[in-house]
């Protein structure tokens, strides 16, 4: 039993009486277990953000850049501890948690930088109207929720965190009941690093957990990541008061593959947008177009590449893709592959779990899928791939937007010109030109229809968490 709750800089027993198991997905056993926050150490959690809120926002940015580029020192130091957790709660293949805990790094030591530079963002603003002066100050939202999922949950935290804590917002975060070890980092590095109590809450539990702080009346906004169906309840209590809400949700991507392509190079990238992370990415390019010219010489080699993929543990084995992380998302991944046989669609690698303990499942192909077939329709979320033929260009986009989600699309073509003019036609969030799955703090992150409301880094990820005041003055 872990202690496991960061309330107002102290660590704390859960009181929900919601025992939740922390599990090894290859072995499919418990290795951890925690109890639940109750709704009123949610209360608590909230009430110290509250509390700390007005002395955090009158630090000065180079203060907070400070505790942030503390923050990418000290998951450094942890390295090894955090890479290991990630692969036994996540199943994650060593290079991926490896990547992970870079990538996480990467936006604490982003988001210092672009504290530092807040100061020269508020500035006066030139007026035609004369005898009046403005400014803007880019104050903090103030006390934030961050609820966040199991697949990435080093980086999703620290994808909100870091702009949160940069902008001088107070925060209460709460993770998945599937991997709640990984972030209990943050809590350690700010008891390290000497943050002020209650900047940094952190509460652990399930749906109900979450729900409380959703509906919790003390937040000024709430940034959710994680599916439709629990994004569109979290919108719901955002809308019951009027409050403002970013969504980071589900997706079902386009990956894009023109007859121009180097067969084997077009092979990995398909591969690796399906596979990585076992599937389980909100932006996996599951829907693969493939253009006439090219499908027949592409299908038997992709079918190859994904039957010979090292499935395993990632703990005990050499593996490219370990089990799916929990076992409700394993039987999830079972029934599309019951449906996939109720629809009859034509299974080219694949479409069974695997005959071993724990949670695997075979890399999937499925060629020929029909449009309105719920495996080309609906998100996965596991390394489950429908193919479909292609003629002309205009068709592809058209195949490629004809969804209800827009979160990212991958375009593979040796026309450069082309490939350029597909991505700005494409409805989505961010667009892959000959590459799979490169994200970069920089850039945007967030998708357009059912995949979202709002983006999350690069300057937009801070913008999510500041609001913009103006002070007009009579010179008169
Ligand atoms: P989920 O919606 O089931 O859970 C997400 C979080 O919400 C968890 O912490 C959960 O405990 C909490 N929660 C559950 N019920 C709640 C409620 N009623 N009120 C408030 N919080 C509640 O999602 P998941 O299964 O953890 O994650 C998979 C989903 O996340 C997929 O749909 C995936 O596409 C999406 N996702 C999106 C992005 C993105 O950036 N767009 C990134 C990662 C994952």
């Amino acid at each position: 039993m872990t202690t496991s709750h960061y309330i107002a800089g102290r660590w704390v027993e859960g009181q929900g009486g919601d025992c939740i198991s922390v599990n090894d997905p290859a072995l499919g056993q418990p290795f951890a277990e925690l109890m639940a926050a109750s709704a009123a150490q949610v209360d608590q959690a909230v009430a110290a953000a509250r509390a700390a809120l007005p002395a955090w926002k009158a630090t000065s940015a180079s203060e907070r850049a400070g505790y942030l580029r503390g923050f990418a020192e000290q998951l450094g130091q942890r390295r090894e501890a955090l890479i290991s957790v990630q692969m036994r709660n996540n199943g994650k293949p060593r290079h991926e948690a490896e990547i992970d805990l870079d990538d996480a790094i990467a936006t604490f030591n982003y988001y210092a930088e672009l504290a530092a530079q807040l100061p020269s963002k508020n500035r006066e603003v030139p007026l035609a109207a004369p005898g009046f002066t403005a400014r803007t100050r880019l104050e903090p939202v103030g006390v934030v929720g961050l609820i966040v999922p199991w697949n990435f949950p080093l980086v999703t935290s620290a994808w909100k965190l870091a702009p949160a804590l940069a902008a001088g917002c107070t925060v209460v975060l709460k993770p998945s009941e599937v991997t709640p070890l990984v972030e209990q980092a943050y809590g350690q590095i700010a008891d390290a690093l000497g943050l002020p109590a209650g900047v940094l809450n952190i509460v652990n539990g399930k749906a109900e957990t979450g729900a409380a702080l959703s509906n919790h009346t003390g937040l000024d906004k709430l940034s959710f990541t994680g599916s439709n169906s629990v994004g569109s309840q979290v919108m719901r209590s955002a809308s019951a008061q009027c409050r403002p809400v970013t969504l980071e949700l589900g997706g079902k991507s386009a990956i894009v593959v023109f007859d121009d392509c180097d067969v084997d190079q077009a092979v990995e990238w398909i591969v690796a947008g399906i596979t990585w992370n076992a599937g389980q990415m909100c932006s996996a390019t599951s829907r693969l177009l493939v253009q006439d010219g090219i499908a027949d010489a592409l299908l038997p080699r992709l079918q190859a590449a994904l039957e010979n993929l090292r499935v395993g543990n990632p703990l005990t084995e050499q593996v490219d893709m370990g089990p799916l992380t929990s076992q409700a998302q394993w039987l999830k991944v079972a029934s599309y592959f019951a449906t996939a046989r109720e629809e009859g669609l034509q299974c080219l690698a694949g479409g069974r779990a695997l005959d071993r303990d724990g949670w695997f499942v075979s890399p999937t192909l499925y060629a020929d899928v029909p449009n309105d077939s719920r495996l080309w329709t609906e998100e996965i979320f596991g390394p489950v791939l429908c193919a479909r033929r292609f003629a002309t260009e205009e068709q592809a986009i058209a195949e490629a937007n004809d969804s209800r989600f827009g979160l990212v699309a991958t375009v593979c073509s040796a026309d450069l010109a082309r490939a350029e003019r597909v991505a700005d036609a494409l409805e989505v969030g961010h667009v892959w030109i000959n590459s799979v799955q490169a994200v970069f703090v920089e850039t945007s992150w967030g998708g357009t229809k059912g995949s979202g409301i709002g983006r999350e880094l690069g300057p937009w990820g801070l913008s999510a968490y500041q609001s913009v005041k103006h002070v007009t003055r009579c010179l008169g």
